[in-house]
């Protein structure tokens, strides 16, 4: 191995990762007077929410009455009954606040006519438990993340964060009683190793998209921080939940935001049915994610998809009045033109179901705390280690998240993580000195590809990942169709060591990166299909069709998945679902057929 040298650091608190969790997360602390430092391979304002569109969910009330406990019900029913209700309380009871906080930052959302946060209807979201659509998702026009993200990271200046800007997190250093100590970079742009040593990581590097062939999520969307907790020997949780987004532009995938539909944008069929009205009576085009995609998907089955080979679906914005698409979807106007040649107000988006959001990830509890099942305990905290944004699980999303609340997820959970660690940690206290050889094997495993010197260029291993998680861990599942992406992605974890990496230097080693992330991703689309074989129910974004219906008896439980790193097999094991709520004020809502 070539001789590598390290650099070492030291902070109180270290968060991987600047989208709108990392952000959040590491203004709490810096504002707590944590020294903190935040690491990040993308320049802060280049993270995928600068991508996010349509808006962010919090009962304001500005549109009409609206209320947190109706908000929790949307989203505890939009979890299909899997996600923690504690954590789905804290969420949703603390959303007004946090944008009210995002508000006085500086966001420039969108305003009604007396000047109030101009809020919109988003799929799934209704008032008095289930009763009707209600208008809940806060915008600023269709580039709300994109806002967010750029006021935040102002605000993390002012407050002194630490920026490491393109420096490649490697992996966790762990100590032998499983405490996690730190975190190794690469510093892309000079070449050389850092050694960041904390009393507190935060993992915020957001999902992992890009195992499939077509998603929306930004190229960098490769789950690395899923996947060094999968290498540090933890387990990652839910892992089969994929959300697909109903309207990516056909066949870009890029995403048109469920604002549109927010806006009274509509559906329709080869028949020009709008063909929502026959699966969700009550909220139509409104309803969740989830069903929408496999309306869509049954619709092209039966043969009533639109275009020459009846593959896709359109999406109707063409009856809205012109002003209200310029001042309200003028982003989405703009993709629309680009990949799919259409002029929205005159011709239909031609739309298909798109690989979107991740519901599994890091198990953690409220605070953002890790966890990991020790013995009979499944809520056990791995010391030293948070997440928080969509790296975690926490799980409010369950197995199926509701439009617009990834956004208040993200500043709900990043603040919580602040609020945590002020708590508990003290400014500058003094730490160990770190493990013996800290860093070393990350060391071997970054030296063993940036030599590797196989015969399969990395590009074409990503393809046949992509590809089989397209092809067998889709909308709708089988176990036979299952398994056999299983197989297959034991094939790739078996031809992964004949990788080959051209470029040998370690300034702007695009190649080393991209196979660094694929090695994450492949990890994470091991446990995926793994999960979702194993998951024999149909529940929220996991629809089987071998087992259609949800199993409250025998699947009402998280899945824990670990990966053996030198066989590449998954072993599963399960946490209960939180049927506790975080205060007596609001009761647990029982499970009851979701219907929309
Ligand atoms: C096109 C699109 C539109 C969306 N629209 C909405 C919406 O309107 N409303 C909504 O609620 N949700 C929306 N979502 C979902 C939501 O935007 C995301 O879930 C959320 O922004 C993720 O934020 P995050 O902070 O977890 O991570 P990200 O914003 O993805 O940021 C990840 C960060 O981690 C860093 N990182 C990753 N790996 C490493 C590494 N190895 N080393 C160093 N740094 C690393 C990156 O540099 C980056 O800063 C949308 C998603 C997409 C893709």
């Amino acid at each position: 191995m070539a001789a590598y040298t390290w650099i070492d650091h030291t902070f109180d608190v270290v968060v991987v990762g600047a989208g709108g969790s990392g952000l959040r997360a590491a203004l709490g602390s810096a504002q707590a007077g944590l020294k903190t430092a935040c690491i990040t391979k993308v320049f802060p304002t280049r993270s995928h929410t600068v991508a996010a569109q349509g808006g962010i969910s919090a009962a304001l009330g500005n549109m009409g009455e609206d209320k947190w406990q109706w908000h929790m019900f949307d989203t505890v029913k939009g979890s299909d009954w899997l996600g923690d209700q504690d954590a789905i309380e804290y969420l949703t009871r603390n959303a007004p606040a946090a944008v009210y906080e995002l508000e006085h930052w500086g966001v420039p959302f969108s305003r009604t006519d007396e000047g109030k946060i101009y809020q919109r209807a988003f799929g799934g979201m209704t008032k008095n438990y289930g009763e009707a659509p209600i208008q809940r998702t806060c915008a600023a026009a269709d580039r709300t993340g994109h806002a967010m993200l750029h006021t935040m990271y102002g605000q993390s200046l002012r407050h002194s964060v630490d920026f490491f800007i393109e420096f490649f997190a490697l992996d966790l250093i762990m100590d032998e009683d499983g405490v996690c100590r730190g975190v190794t970079a690469w510093k892309l742009d000079d070449g050389t190793l850092h050694r960041f040593r904390a009393q507190t990581v935060v993992l915020a590097t957001g999902g992992y998209g890009r195992a499939y062939l077509s998603c929306t999520s930004a190229h960098t969307c490769t789950g690395d921080g899923g996947a060094m907790v999968l290498r540090a020997g933890l387990p990652l949780q839910d892992m089969e939940f994929v959300q697909f987004h109903p309207t990516g532009i056909f066949p870009a995938g890029c995403l048109i935001t469920e604002g549109a539909r927010g806006e009274g944008g509509y559906l329709t069929n080869s028949n020009g049915e709008r063909f929502m009205e026959r699966y969700a009576p009550t909220v139509k085009d409104l309803a969740p994610r989830d069903m929408v995609s496999r309306a869509m998907t049954l619709e092209i089955r039966e043969g009533r998809g639109v275009g020459p080979n009846k593959d896709h679906i359109n999406l109707h914005l063409d009856h809205l009045d012109p002003k209200v698409l310029h001042e309200r979807l003028p982003g989405i106007s703009e993709s629309a033109k680009i990949f799919a040649g259409v002029d929205v107000t005159r011709q239909p988006i031609p739309v298909l179901p798109t690989v979107h959001y991740n519901m599994g990830g890091i198990p953690t509890n409220y605070h953002g705390e890790v966890l990991t099942k020790v013995g009979a305990d499944p809520d056990s905290i791995v010391p030293g280690l948070m997440a928080v944004g969509e790296a975690a699980c926490v799980s409010v999303h369950g197995a199926n998240r509701l439009g617009s609340n990834s956004l208040i997820d993200l500043v709900v959970f990043g603040r919580a993580v602040g609020l945590r660690v002020a708590d508990k940690l003290e400014a500058n206290a003094s730490q160990a000195s770190l493990p013996k050889g800290a860093g070393d094997a990350h060391l071997a495993r970054f030296d063993k590809f940036r030599n590797a010197n196989g015969s399969i260029p990395t590009a074409k291993l990503r393809d046949k990942m992509q590809r089989t998680m397209q092809d067998t861990c889709a909308v709708y599942r089988t176990g036979p169709v299952l398994a056999e992406g299983v197989e297959r992605m034991a094939k790739v974890w078996a031809e992964a060591p004949d990788v080959r990496v051209t470029d040998r230097s370690m300034i702007w080693n695009t190649d080393l990166v991209e196979t660094l992330e694929f090695d994450n991703l492949l990890g994470q689309a091991v446990v995926t299909v793994a999960g979702g074989l194993n998951r024999t129910e149909s529940r929220g974004a996991h629809a089987r069709e071998d087992f259609p219906d949800r199993d409250d008896q025998h699947w009402m439980k998280h899945t824990l998945a670990w990966l053996d790193m030198n066989t590449g097999k998954a072993t599963i094991d399960y946490r209960p679902v939180h049927t506790n709520t975080m205060t007596n004020e609001v009761e647990y809502i029982p499970p009851k057929k979701r219907v929309y």
